[in-house]
């Protein structure tokens, strides 16, 4: 079927959308994007999405209007309707845009790149879970700017394609024997009966489904501690769990092939899909 996109004012087939090889996106992977869940036809905390995309864009020096996040509403609200989105995400990318030589130097008037798009999507099912996910530890290796939600994904790429090739479903990262994210994915650990995370810092992206899941539980009169989560914290953990806005909760019941706890998911991991379900249920 064929999708309408919104591209730099235009909504158009996507199959006809092109863009010049000049794009600094495409030459230096130099912009930004947001991916934004769509339920029941609604995009899903929208203003959190928005508020984090201007961040970080704000963080990369590119420039931002005062009615940014309004337009872009605006724009995905038309393709709901334009598309029937129902359950889909939508993709934001925003690139520094067209610059006629390549060169590292940006001119601070160039217009920006403004794609949008969506796609159907479905989250993993509470069934799809029981059985639990394999994931591997890796070296961190990123740069240190990893709060920015840039479009320059090769660490990200290449550490969530290690997991992929290997039969793992994510890579866990340590960084000075610190866990500090997923390759896609911020990481949640019970220890000695407490939920823990690893603090905010450059490290990591400031997760939506991270700040929400911490809301949620604390609601819940249950406690986590953003704290430093060790290498040895996370493997003799009783559970994990991945959060991201494309799978909410994703238990990890073993680790390079050892189990997490005793190998099952655990309560925490369930409580964690479930909260969020309810919370998306009652929008
Ligand atoms: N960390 C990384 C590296 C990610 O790619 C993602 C998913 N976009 C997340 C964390 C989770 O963020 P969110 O819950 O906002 O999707």
């Amino acid at each position: 079927m064929s999708q309408t996109i919104y591209l730099n004012g235009e909504y158009i087939n996507r199959d006809d959308a092109k863009i010049s090889i000049m794009d600094r996106g495409f030459l230096f992977g130099d912009g930004v994007y947001e991916l934004i869940p769509i339920y029941n036809s609604k995009p899903f905390l929208i203003n959190k999405h928005l508020q984090r995309l201007r961040s970080s864009m704000e963080l990369v020096g590119m420039r931002t209007s005062s009615g940014l996040t309004e337009n872009l509403e605006q724009i995905m609200l038309e393709l709901i309707s334009r598309n029937q989105y129902v359950n889909h995400f939508f993709y934001v990318h925003i690139t520094r845009g067209y610059q006629s030589s390549r060169n590292h130097i940006y001119s601070e008037d160039i217009k920006h790149t403004i794609l949008i798009m969506g796609e159907e999507y479905k989250v993993f099912s509470r069934e799809k879970l029981e059985n639990g996910f394999k994931g591997c530890v890796r070296e961190d290796f990123r740069w240190m700017k990893s709060n920015i939600k840039s479009i320059s994904l090769l660490g990200n790429v290449m550490l969530k394609n290690y997991a992929a090739q290997n039969g793992f479903y994510e890579t866990l990262l340590i960084r000075d024997n610190k866990l500090t994210e997923g390759s896609a994915s911020n990481i949640f650990v019970v220890k000695n009966g407490q939920v823990m995370t690893p603090n905010l810092g450059v490290e990591l992206l400031p997760g939506v489904t991270r700040d929400l899941l911490i809301e949620l539980f604390r609601k819940n009169n249950i406690v986590v501690e953003e704290t430093d989560v060790t290498e040895d914290d996370l493997l003799t953990s009783e559970e994990v769990w991945c959060t991201s806005s494309t799978n909410y909760c994703v238990p990890i019941t073993e680790i390079d092939n050892k189990k997490i706890g005793k190998g099952n998911v655990g309560d925490y991991s369930y409580k964690s899909y479930d909260l969020i379900s309810n919370f998306i249920s009652a929008l």
